[in-house]
């Protein structure tokens, strides 16, 4: 038989599209070469603007009650001072949350199958197969060795990072950057925290929040240079790091480290070309960039609504295929690429004067304080809180409180 889509990855991404697709009625093969529950190398902190999309495919209420913690409050302890708010709500939703991935991949997973999509696990995508230059399905293994070929109107990479299918249809990138950051990560109990913890120091940077089971991830971001060295010796490059801030790291001391460290220097950021004859991208396939500001799920969902959303327009006749994947493209660069500089010029982590300048003019403003963490989290453009009359006015201190601007869609 051939399926509407193939989806090659059923994480964040991949899981999220195909319950989309199932819902709407169409044929859908999920395939991953891990077997869920399973984790993966990732931090996890989504932001309101991810957690939007859970709310809408009613996941949410079942993630939460995962006894995942939500987060309500997040600090920054700049080394002089240190600015603390709520989250700035959007809809509904006024925290934060960070599920463990095993729990999050496979919630998702679950519910596509409830929707209708066959998950094939422990199966790995070997190839893709071809008419001319049309893709038309894949190759690949069970973990028994048989091989399979499986045909769909659609094949579609959302198999991360090192992505076959994008590989194998020589997806062209663009908006490239190199790796700026490295970056560290463990779980500790013990550690009495409800909000996210960011610390900025020069050379570094380092975060704790709550997660399931009463853990909190720490994770700690140096310059992508520094990443020989760190990795050659984890545990003491990661404590030096946290000595920066003597009263956390007093209180990692009291905790316990419950997992080792896992961690990448791979931190490349670039967009791919999600879309030709016969096959798509999503998530991280799809366009990867720096962990720093934790948005990669987040992003994953976006482009799970907006590609489902593209072939269902094209499926039910309303556009060509092409059309509608072009679109699907242009709507992801337009949404993804203000986050995604703002990304890069953080993960330099070289604050620039006037950032720093603002930062100290936030203290004792918790209105503007809030919306500036909502530029991290997504919520606010970060063109609409710097534009110049709402600097000049927080600078000159002529007008106290930001007007509140309008939040992302
Ligand atoms: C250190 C680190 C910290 C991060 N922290 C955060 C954070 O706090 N918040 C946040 O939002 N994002 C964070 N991210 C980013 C986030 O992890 C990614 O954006 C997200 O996982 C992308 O999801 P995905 O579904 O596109 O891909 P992935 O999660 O990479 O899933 C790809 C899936 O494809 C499968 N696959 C690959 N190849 C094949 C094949 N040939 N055959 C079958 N299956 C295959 C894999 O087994 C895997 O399950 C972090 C990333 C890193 C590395």
């Amino acid at each position: 038989m051939v399926y509407d889509a193939i989806i090659v990855g059923a994480r964040c991404a991949g899981s999220s599209l195909a319950l989309l697709l199932a819902r709407k009625g169409y044929r859908v093969l999920l395939l991953d070469k891990a077997s869920f529950p399973s984790d993966t190398l990732s931090s996890h902190f989504i932001h309101p603007r991810g957690l939007v999309y859970l709310q809408h495919w009613g996941v949410l209420d079942t993630l939460l009650a995962t006894g995942c913690p939500p987060v309500h409050g997040i600090s920054l302890d700049t080394g002089r001072f240190t600015l603390s708010s709520t989250v700035l709500p959007l809809e509904n939703i006024n925290f934060g949350l960070a599920p463990r991935r095993y729990i999050l991949d496979t919630l998702l997973a679950q519910k596509a199958v409830e929707a209708g999509a066959e998950l094939r696990e422990a199966f790995r995508v070997q190839d893709v197969t071809r008419n001319g230059t049309h893709i038309t399905g894949i190759k690949g293994r069970t973990t028994t060795g048989t091989p399979v070929t499986e045909k769909a109107r659609l094949v579609i990479g959302a198999d991360g990072l090192h992505s076959l299918i994008a590989r194998a249809v020589e997806a062209p990138t663009y908006h490239r950057y190199p790796a700026l950051t490295c970056i560290y990560y463990a779980y500790w109990s013990g550690m009495k925290t409800g909000s996210t913890a960011l610390y900025s120091r020069p050379q570094c940077v380092f975060l704790s929040f709550p997660t399931h089971d009463g853990l909190a991830l720490i994770s700690v971001t140096w310059p992508r240079r520094h990443f020989p060295k760190v990795r050659a010796s984890i545990e003491s490059h990661f404590l030096e790091a946290l000595a920066l801030a003597p009263a956390f790291a007093a209180c990692v001391h009291q905790g316990k480290q419950e997992q080792r460290f896992m961690g990448t220097g791979n931190t490349a950021n670039f967009f791919r070309k999600p879309y030709g004859p016969g096959w798509a991208l999503l998530g991280d396939a799809a366009y990867h960039k720096d962990p720093l500001l934790g948005h990669g799920i987040a992003d994953a969902f976006a482009d799970a609504e907006r590609l489902a959303q593209a072939i269902e327009s094209s499926y039910t006749g309303q556009q060509p295929l092409e059309e509608a994947l072009a679109e699907y493209e242009q709507q992801r660069n337009r949404e993804a690429l203000p986050l995604y500089e703002l990304t890069i010029q953080l993960a330099t982590l070289n604050l620039t004067p006037e950032i720093q300048q603002v930062q100290e003019a936030l203290q004792g403003n918790p209105e503007a304080t809030q919306l500036f963490f909502a530029v991290l989290e997504g919520t606010i453009p970060a063109a609409t809180f710097f534009a110049p009359e709402h600097i000049q006015a927080l600078l000159t201190g002529t007008q106290t409180k930001l007007s509140r601007p309008e939040v992302v869609s």
